[in-house]
């Protein structure tokens, strides 16, 4: 069965994804859609994405972001995706509204700091400080507040289900939709 009937095979789709503050675990479900990735193959690309070696966001038509905002370099990968990337999806709990990590967001920066790299380690007690290391955000943010967002697919993570779904109703026309059976929270 085509899943992408009204896709014309000569106009192939560019799809980005990218990790910022999160585990994985939504890229996971990506590729839990398991042979179904078959189908999207035939119709789209991957541009930069953990499944590629890209290392920028090129021109693309679907950009999916996994996590929330955490440091320097999450701001900068957004802010390119945003401006590369035609529709902007927020992936996950993490990325909607920070998720897990968001947890450090009532502690404060510095004590958390001092907590992790000074207070529970017993040889050469230091806060890193390497001008390579991306400089941690006060707190983690979800990513519409740094970028616009064009939809959201809700869950920890997403179940394959639902973002096959989301992908097939998107990329077919048609305004995506989930049924509350979609939604999963493990
Ligand atoms: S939403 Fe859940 S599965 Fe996705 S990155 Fe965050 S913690 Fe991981």
């Amino acid at each position: 069965m085509n899943a992408f009937p009204s896709q014309r095979p000569e106009k192939r789709l560019r799809i980005a994804t990218a990790t910022l503050g999160g585990c994985f675990g939504c890229h996971m479900s990506l590729l839990d859609i398991d042979e179904r990735i078959l189908e999207l193959a035939k119709i789209a690309d991957f541009d930069r994405s953990p499944f590629t070696d890209i290392k920028h966001c090129g021109p693309s038509d679907i950009g999916l972001i996994e996590g929330g905002v955490t440091n320097s370099e999450n701001v900068h990968v957004l802010r390119e995706f945003r401006a590369n990337c035609r529709t902007l999806i927020a992936v996950g709990a993490c990325a909607i509204n920070g998720g897990l990590p968001a947890q450090r967001n009532p502690i404060d920066i510095g004590d958390l700091l001092r907590e992790v790299y000074c207070e529970r380690v017993d040889e050469n007690p230091q806060i890193p400080s390497d001008p390579e290391l991306p400089l941690l955000l006060d707190k983690v943010y979800p990513i519409h507040e740094i970028v616009r967002v064009d939809y959201a697919i809700p869950g920890c993570p997403p179940s394959a289900d639902a973002l096959w779904k989301f992908l097939t109703d998107l990329i077919g026309g048609r305004t995506p939709r989930l049924d509350y059976a979609h939604f999963r929270f493990d």
